[in-house]
This record gives C-alpha cells, sequence and structure tokens, in this order.
C-alpha cells in the first residue's frame, strides 16, 4: 500500500535523479505540454533538458 504517491516518481530530465524529496523546478514542455521536472543541480548548470516524451531540448 506504498504506491499510491505518483509525485514520487518525478525524475530530473537532466541527470535522472528522484526530484520528489527536492526543490525541483517543474514546467510543461513547450511541444507537447508534458511536465519536466529539473532538479536545483542542473538548474544551476543550465543543463539542457529533453523532454521524454517528444524529445524536444531547451535550456
Ligand atoms: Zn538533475
Ligand atoms: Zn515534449
Amino acid at each position: 500500500m506504498s504506491e499510491t504517491e505518483q509525485q514520487s516518481e518525478s525524475q530530473c530530465v537532466s541527470c535522472g535523479i528522484k526530484v520528489a524529496a527536492m526543490n525541483a523546478a517543474a514546467f510543461d514542455c513547450p511541444e507537447c505540454g508534458t511536465e519536466i521536472h529539473r532538479c536545483p543541480t542542473c538548474r544551476k548548470q543550465s543543463n539542457l533538458y529533453e523532454c521524454p516524451d517528444c524529445g524536444f531540448r531547451g535550456p
């Protein structure tokens, strides 16, 4: 009965770390609207993100 939190599956799109307990940025892909999460580390480094759904890349 511990799989009720869907939010806990959120991962940073750049490094793949689980961002559930972090102060991660969340935004929608400009192409397909999929929710994208990025951890504070990658945000600080301005890593590119890649949408897992449509492959859109952005800063
Ligand atoms: Zn990251
Ligand atoms: Zn997308």
